[in-house]
């Protein structure tokens, strides 16, 4: 359980950009330990790898880009990101012909579906911890987020806030590592039905349909079927997180508060952690070899 992952073979998922509403295919190939996640852009020839890490977010407005030096970019990778989370996948080498992963339903379902019927790959070496020592805070406006120590797990306490009554204010709080998170990855993006035109007015949200987004026009739910769980707002919302903190090229251990934030908060506070070396600890987890003042064995088996 507590050994780096891969995809045991290449997993292939079609589909459609979000925003550039252009068709994409997605290959998840197997990768070394100790690799990470890579993404790698078929469609060009060189200069053409581009690695999920909190420097490298170019854009992270409505979707969260990644960009190399090169201003090679993949976009729309959160949930993707959140669904390898998930799984305990540490390495991967992700070929796209696009520079947009495709949207699917608008969560991580598919992704875990399609990933858990190729099946997964354990190795041979420890998976890598990054732990928060203290308390970090990064606030913009209205928005806050912050992270702080937690023995073994991770704590994502996320709140929403909105002027729409049908989506007001909702809160949940999600123990990552020790629940079971398909309602988080089963929730939608979503979106209000005033906000499609002008998105699309400013060459967003081509691809967006009611196959892939949850519309809310007033006091309504225009998708036939409404919700998928009662917090599915916020539920997505932490979904996003999830794929998010990933960036940090580990597993985190820590406790996330976070009151209407989004990719971008979430990337600012990514780099205000990595901005002093005292402000987390690098683990690599052997069973045998287990430092006490992380946390006991029997709870850590979860972290994977
Ligand atoms: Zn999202």
């Amino acid at each position: 359980m507590l050994n780096q992952k891969t995809v045991s073979n290449t997993v292939t998922i079609n589909g459609t950009g979000l925003h550039n509403g252009k068709k994409v295919t997605i290959n998840i190939l197997p990768a070394l330990p100790n690799s990470g996640i890579q993404f790698k852009r078929i469609d060009i020839e060189k200069n053409n790898i581009i690695t999920p890490t909190v420097y490298n977010v170019t854009n992270a407005t409505l979707c969260t880009t990644i960009s190399n030096e090169y201003g090679v970019k993949v976009s729309t990778i959160e949930h993707l990101m959140a669904a390898l989370f998930g799984l305990g996948i540490d390495n991967a080498l992700i070929e796209i012909n696009n520079d947009e992963v495709p949207i699917l339903d608008g969560s991580a379902k598919i992704f875990i579906e399609k990933i858990k019927t190729i099946g997964i790959k354990e190795s041979n070496t420890p998976i890598k911890i990054i732990s928060i020592n203290k308390k970090i805070t990064y606030k913009e406006e209205n928005k806050f987020i912050s992270i702080e120590p937690s023995k073994t797990n991770l704590l994502i306490d996320f709140e929403i806030k909105y002027q729409n009554s049908l989506i007001g204010t909702q809160r949940n709080l999600v123990d990552v590592y020790n629940s079971n998170l398909s309602e988080i990855y089963d929730s939608r993006t979503f979106c209000l039905y005033e906000d499609v035109k002008k998105l699309q007015d400013m060459g967003l949200a081509l691809g967006g349909s009611l196959d892939n987004a949850i519309v809310v026009k007033d006091n309504e739910i225009i998708n036939i079927g409404g919700l998928r769980n009662e917090k599915e707002f916020v539920n997505h919302k932490i979904l996003d997180c999830i794929g998010d903190l990933f960036l940090s090229g580990y597993k985190v251990v820590g406790k996330i508060v976070c009151s209407q934030g989004g990719h971008k908060l979430t990337n600012d506070l990514l780099r205000k952690v990595y901005e002093d070396k005292k402000n987390f600890s690098l683990y690599e987890i052997k069973e045998k070899t287990l430092s006490n003042t992380l946390i006991d064995k029997v709870s850590l088996r979860s972290i994977a």
